[in-house]
């Protein structure tokens, strides 16, 4: 199985010469399994590169697993150049909404003029809509679990499985508000001895107390977590649109020193990190 990071920003995209080493785009992480369609985590702008490697002769056929509708989770949508071929394959497995409006509604309503000039449903490939809450699938020879997580409206975490390897992808997922370290059993049931758990890392702890409730974690959290689920390998994610590669590769220095010795393997995603799980 092969991870690769289209996208790795939270929020917004960002752009300069302070932030080109790890990247700017937002939510994509493609996945690689053999004999398997292809399979993306998230609509950010990454995937728009996820796109570029998989336009070729043969029209697209894939699946999204996405976290949530936030723009920095969807906004890449109408920019995934293989959709927009005749006989291209989109399955998007998605949350299930809380205001009684399908996905599909949400989805036309959010890339329709006048903000986008076509809509969805004008593409010319097809989007198909799946809606997901605490489930457990099954596609093609993968197996797929998905949890409801504490976020900003309704947002899954995901757990990948194919022949024994586990990739967790918890894009965004809110630290409880007092700082302190807890865990949803849902969370748990996701990450418990991941081969790689991509995760939520947006804040410092000095940065925490003010936006406590903006949906997110720090990488305080992010650490501990792996560390309580027995995670092998973390990867730090959904950085801070904010943070520039100097503040990056700090913050990554410090959860390698804080996790030596039992705790996980720690990487910082950057765009074009390719992740092999033999
Ligand atoms: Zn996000
Ligand atoms: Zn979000």
């Amino acid at each position: 199985m092969q991870v690769t990071f289209h996208g790795v920003r939270g929020s917004t995209p960002c752009h300069g010469e302070d932030t080109q080493r790890y990247g700017g785009n937002t939510s994509c992480v493609g996945i690689r399994v053999p004999g398997e369609l292809p399979l993306m985590f998230d609509l950010g702008t990454g995937a728009r590169y996820f796109g570029v490697e998989h336009s070729g002769s043969q029209p697209f056929r894939g699946t999204c697993l996405l976290s949530h509708l936030h723009w920095d989770h969807t906004q890449g949508l109408p920019f995934f150049s293989p959709i927009l071929s005749a006989g291209a394959e989109l399955d998007i497995y998605a949350p299930q909404q809380d205001d009684g409006r399908s996905l599909e509604q949400v989805f036309e309503e959010m890339i329709c003029p006048p903000m986008f000039p076509l809509r969805i449903s004008q593409f010319a490939g097809t989007v198909r809509y799946h809606e997901l809450a605490d489930d457990d699938i099954q596609i093609g020879a993968m197996t797929v679990r998905s949890r409801l997580v504490p976020h900003l409206g309704p947002t899954l975490g995901y757990r990948l499985e194919w022949k024994g390897r586990s990739v967790v992808y918890i894009s965004d997922h809110q630290q409880p508000h007092d700082g302190s370290f807890t865990l949803t059993e849902g969370a748990r049931e996701l990450a418990q001895g991941a081969d790689l758990l991509i995760h939520d890392s947006q804040y410092t702890m000095s940065e925490f107390p003010a936006k406590n409730n903006w949906g997110h974690c720090t990488v305080d959290y992010a650490l501990w977590l792996a560390g309580e689920c027995n995670v092998r390998t973390l990867a730090l994610f959904h950085h801070d649109p904010s943070r520039t590669d100097d503040a990056l590769d700090e913050l990554h220095r410090g959860a390698v020193g804080d996790s030596e010795g039992e705790g996980p393997t720690v990487v910082a995603a950057y765009e074009g990190l390719t992740i092999e799980l033999p």
